[in-house]
């Protein structure tokens, strides 16, 4: 008999080990609160370790969800034209590099200060998002563990260019886009994001967003606030990663209203017991409710490891087997058209 498959839907990937540990200091998770004993990955998210860590594990396909860093972007352009000696360049308050884990919430984007270095930061990260994009594309076009979904980021680049982007990359292979309202700063309604929801529809592409609350009055994914979208493009295949994250309880009534969207169980199952999360026994049952057909496993690599997570989806309480098997791999292997080996 063949072994069900095994797929992780929500993956991070570095190009190499400096930029993977830095992504992992500049992202704080602070949304469930007082952190109840996490184990954290210590891989730096590169190829290597990706490939080592998903081949060990008999992983069918680990899927990239792509996140730029559109702060840090602007930060090292506002410097680089700082040292040019451009007129009104300069990083403050675009945010410094922090030093250390607790120094930049990813939700805490500083605002962007008007001028002309300031346009022309912005567009030099769109360019760099780019760059981005095509890197991790050209590695999942080598590597057939590997799909991708591209990060889109509306507050950087104009519709016209995100949808010529993607229209580029999808060409090239990509699966879709991966969206982060909060660490990117902006709605999952936002209008600017339309072009990109009508090309996914068309195109049969997928949307990948972050969801949970905002962090001090910042931008938030709250479960709701994709409502309007999934009622403007019904036939969007949309997931939302995490369950909700911190704004869980909204889940199942936005599950109930829209059947057509999935869910992923990233960073979530991994928080289980900590003061804004569900107890382990509460995310079985919101899994059971959304139902096991609609809801994939994703470890968040390199934050966790994925064999552990998986471990963890098996350790829920109260899962059948075809449940289990169906979160583990069944459920990514038909949303995404997956062609698994048997
Ligand atoms: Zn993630």
């Amino acid at each position: 008999m063949a072994a069900d498959p095994l797929v992780d839907v929500h993956v991070h990937l570095y190009p190499d080990a400096r930029s993977g540990q830095q992504a992992k200091d500049r992202y704080v998770i602070w949304e469930y609160g007082d952190d109840p004993g996490i184990e954290f990955s210590a891989s730096t998210g590169d190829l290597t370790d990706l490939m080592a860590l998903y081949r060990q594990a008999g992983f069918d396909r680990a899927i990239v969800v792509h996140l730029f860093d559109t702060a840090l972007a602007q930060a090292e352009a506002m410097t680089r034209l700082a040292f040019s000696g451009a007129p009104g360049a300069g990083r403050p308050d675009l945010g410094p590099a922090p030093a250390g884990p607790a120094a930049a919430p990813c939700a805490l984007r500083p605002a962007v200060p008007a001028g002309p270095a300031a346009a022309e930061a912005m567009r030099a990260a769109a360019e760099a998002m780019r760059a981005s994009n095509r890197w991790v594309a050209a590695v999942a076009r080598a590597n057939p563990l590997i799909e991708v979904l591209i990060s889109i980021d509306p507050t950087i680049a104009s519709p016209d260019e995100m949808v010529a982007h993607l229209a580029e990359l999808a060409g090239a292979g990509v699966r879709g886009v991966k969206l982060h309202p909060v660490s990117q700063v902006f709605s999952p309604a936002d209008p600017r994001l339309f072009p990109i929801y009508d090309l996914c529809c068309d195109a049969g592409l997928v949307v990948l967003s972050h969801s949970g609350p905002g962090h001090r009055g910042g931008a938030s994914a709250m479960p709701a606030e994709f409502a309007p979208v999934l009622r403007q493009w019904p036939r969007l295949r949309l997931v939302l990663a995490h369950l909700g994250g911190a704004s869980w309880p909204e889940t199942a009534e936005l599950a109930d209203s829209f059947p057509q969207v999935v869910f992923d169980l990233s960073e979530i199952i991994e928080w289980a017991g900590a003061p804004n999360a569900p107890s382990a026994a509460e995310l079985a049952g919101l899994i059971r409710h959304v139902g096991a057909d609609r809801v994939m496993l994703g470890s968040d690599f390199p934050w966790y490891d994925p064999a552990r997570t998986a471990d963890r989806v098996a350790g829920l309480p109260g899962l059948g087997p075809a449940e289990r098997a169906a979160i583990l791999g069944g459920t990514a292997t038909r949303f995404f058209g997956l062609e698994v080996a048997a």
